[in-house]
């Protein structure tokens, strides 16, 4: 899978490459971008299969809302709010202009998992489990609350779940898989943090650690679950439910902007900063909203200078043959959750045709930006999260060569990622 890379040979033909391995903060416009008329051609994904993961979410939701009681005042829904956050929006205009209003897509608040993670891995656990029980012949009369009976969870207890992870895929899948019945084992690597693997065990989940990189926590794991029959690997690298999991976000973000009375048309088009790691979780979200506001939404993802390895990818066309240690980088950020050296070839590919481009973000700014949000609007999310302001910030810049962003009818939504599970104490320390 891997091959051998002429570093100096890609450094002439992709210039980008020096930047990158002297991790410089940039901006990379996306030159495989193609205009909507032209994408729905090939669609990669159909709009169709979107709606339908939609649809099985809605047929969970008695099930959910018994097994997750917190999703009872939502009746089993599990969607985050859209908050306008105009002080944010003073204080980063600021630092840096840039024309239009600011909201945040609290997805750091999704419950079960509080974080974005919530939206594909429960969608993929929630998926296996219908599959198992229609197998198992508990479906038959399409009562999903039977899946939470004790007869239910016997049969589960019989199956295991396993996924890699660098901390919040491991939090979604472990915690709802927990809960259903499944036996879990989630394979973290060395960037995760104890809390999130003492938060697991607390939920009796096998916590196995690697003192390496995401990439090959990913690679046991799968080994490890292929030689188990009855074990589910959910493939981060791969997997088209995680996708379409992460998908549905915008039917959901849809009805918000409707609800809002937010325009959104060639005059008023919406700017989305997602933060990047492997690329499933931005990938998924930035597809279905392609799919949904087509030329009037601009998709941007964010990545740390010390692990850039989608725009790596992409640049280059390489996608998953090439990883950040072939430039020299060693992956190693602080942003936990994007500390990923090697990016999903399937996810790069898809987005070589949707994605206006890519953000990088040192470390250093991570903290001061997420304080800066707790201080204007009492919201706190993870350091990973707030990569997403970077996209603001670098707006006067982008703008030079995306006309779209100098539109001051813009909607610029960054996506907060992950925060709600934060314990307190760690909390207080990182604000500090
Ligand atoms: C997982 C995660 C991301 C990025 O998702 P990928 O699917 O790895 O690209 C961003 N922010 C946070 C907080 C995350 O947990």
């Amino acid at each position: 899978m891997t091959r051998h890379i002429d570093l100096d040979r890609l450094k002439k033909t992709h210039p980008l490459v020096e930047d990158l391995a002297q991790e410089k903060v940039l901006f990379w416009k996306n030159p495989k971008k193609l205009a909507y008329e032209d994408l729905a051609r090939d669609l990669p994904v159909p709009l169709e299969a979107i709606y339908e993961a939609a649809d099985r979410l809605d047929r969970f939701r008695p099930f959910i809302q018994a097994v997750f009681p917190e999703t009872q005042p939502e009746g089993g829904l599990i969607e985050s709010p859209l908050r306008a956050i105009p002080k944010m929006g003073e204080r980063l205009k600021k630092e840096a202009p840039f024309l239009g209003d600011l909201y945040l897509k609290m997805d750091s608040h999704l419950a079960v998992a509080g974080s974005i993670k919530a939206r594909g891995g429960i969608y993929e656990v929630l998926k296996h489990t219908e599959d198992l029980a229609q197998a198992h012949g508990l479906l038959e009369d399409g009562d999903y609350l039977k899946l939470a009976s004790p007869e239910a969870r016997e049969i589960f207890k019989g199956y295991t779940i396993q996924v890699g992870s660098t901390g919040n895929l491991g939090l979604s899948i472990g915690i709802s898989s927990a809960k259903i019945g499944y036996k879990v084992i989630v394979h973290m690597s060395q960037d995760a943090k104890a809390w999130k693997k003492d938060l697991l065990r607390s939920y009796g989940v096998q916590v196995v650690e690697y003192a390496s990189d995401y990439s090959l926590a990913v690679e046991k794991g799968r080994a490890e679950s292929d030689q188990d029959p009855k074990s589910h690997f959910v493939d981060d690298e791969n997997s088209m439910d995680l996708f379409l999991g992460y998908a549905v976000a915008a039917l959901r973000l849809r009805g918000q902007l409707e609800e809002e009375n937010i325009v959104v048309d060639e005059a008023h088009p919406l700017h989305v900063y997602i933060p990047c790691g492997v690329g499933g979780a931005p990938g998924g979200v930035a597809y279905g909203l392609k799919a949904l506001f087509k030329d009037q939404v601009h998709l941007y993802f964010v990545e740390p200078t010390k692990a850039p390895c989608m725009v790596l990818g992409m640049a280059t066309g390489l996608q998953d043959q090439i990883a950040v240690k072939d430039i020299g980088l060693d992956g190693k950020t602080e942003a936990d959750g994007l500390a990923v050296g090697r990016p999903s070839g399937f996810v790069g590919g898809v987005m070589d045709p949707v994605l206006d481009g890519i953000f990088t973000i040192e470390d250093g700014p991570l903290n001061p930006l997420m304080k800066a949000l707790y201080e204007a609007e009492g919201i706190f999310i993870e350091p990973s999260a707030a990569a997403s302001f970077q996209g603001v910030l670098m707006n006067e810049e982008a703008r030079k060569v995306l006309p779209a962003l100098g539109l001051p009818g813009s909607t610029h939504i960054a996506w907060a990622t992950g925060g709600a599970l934060v314990p307190e104490d760690i909390r207080k320390e990182i604000l500090k």
